[in-house]
């Protein structure tokens, strides 16, 4: 079997920005009630004995709750990460955060970024304090997996399951294995440091640090409505009365679909020149195929199609100050 000290590969760089996984409770039977990033990401280094040998260097990015998470940390996080991954010495890195917003980070960095080596994101359902804390395995499994000889792309790995990033969705929430990587299934799995691979590696072509470098002074609103029995659809015409919303998700039912009246109000939008996405809000299965006003976000969950709107809001708005 091969042990994470026999495994190729460089120095890995360990981005901390809080979650569970950094979290802290009175009691080590608390997995409710405790209070996320509250431990130092050089600590949970410090606390996995397996990486001790190991050629790492531990980075405080941010400590949040990432129920909390915000796009100016996402750029930030971002910067940090092309400049670790642009170090020849660095093999690749990894980042600790919140299971909460995990796929919306993992999203983010892989359209941004796409890299070429592995940027691997870990989380944790119970806190570092727990009995059975699942961080630290986690965090072992997420090394290994960023020293793995041709890894490549934003990947995930929770409770042994590696999903590529973009695919990512919290499917749970009291779960150890919480995530899925919807009908494709995960990419592989990590059982005592040997990774099996199922799929291909992630692919793409991110869109660069410069396309989001106009962000920092103002990032585009970008809201999520849903659909219910009796959605009228005033909350939209409330959200275009009010002015300032950049681009507008639809968290339809089933195959993505609208009620009359919300459906009618999103034509609205799209006629006030809002863009808009129609996702789904049942936790798995894309949406596929309908009124091409009203365009599908595919396989995207939800909280994924906001960050592709908020993406391209951003895009836009750099051409029309370039054009
Ligand atoms: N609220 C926590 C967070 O997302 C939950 C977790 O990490 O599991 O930061």
């Amino acid at each position: 079997m091969q042990s994470v000290e026999k495994a190729a590969g460089g120095r890995v760089v360990i981005l901390g920005c809080g979650g569970t996984i950094a979290g802290r409770a009175e009691s080590d039977q608390d997995t409710v009630g405790y209070r996320a990033a509250e431990i130092g990401v050089d600590v949970l280094v410090a606390a996995v004995p397996a990486l001790r040998a190991l050629p790492l260097e531990a980075e405080q990015v941010a400590q949040v709750d990432s129920k909390d998470m915000t796009p100016a940390i996402w750029q930030q996080l971002a910067a940090r990460v092309a400049f670790h991954l642009a170090r020849p010495e660095v093999a690749g890195v990894v980042v600790t955060h919140g299971t909460d917003t995990l796929e919306e980070t993992a999203y983010f960095l892989h359209r941004v970024l796409a890299p070429s080596k592995p940027l691997v994101l870990t989380a944790a359902m119970r806190p570092a304090t727990a009995l059975m804390a699942d961080g630290p395995q986690n965090l072992l499994d997420a090394v290994t997996l960023a020293r793995h000889p041709g890894a490549r792309g934003v990947l995930a790995v929770i409770g042994g399951e590696v999903y590529p990033g973009g695919e990512l969705r919290k499917v749970h929430s009291r779960r150890l294995r919480a995530f899925s990587a919807g009908d494709a299934g995960p990419l592989g799995r990590i059982d005592d440091g040997r990774f099996e691979r199922w799929r291909d590696w992630p692919a793409g072509v991110g869109l660069g640090l410069p396309a989001i470098a106009a962000a920092a002074a103002k990032w585009p609103r970008v809201e999520i409505v849903t659909n219910h029995a009796g959605a009228d659809g005033r909350i939209v015409d409330a959200l275009l009365a009010q002015g300032g919303v950049d681009a507008i998700v639809f968290a339809g039912t089933g195959n993505g679909t609208l009620a009359l009246g919300l459906e009618a109000a999103a034509l609205r939008a799209v006629a006030a020149g809002v863009p808009v996405l129609r996702a789904s809000r049942c936790g798995w299965g894309p949406v596929l195929g309908g009124n091409a006003a009203l365009p599908a976000a595919g396989a995207l969950s939800v909280a994924q199609a906001r960050v592709e709107l908020l993406l391209r809001c951003l895009i836009s708005a750099q051409g029309d100050r370039t054009g």
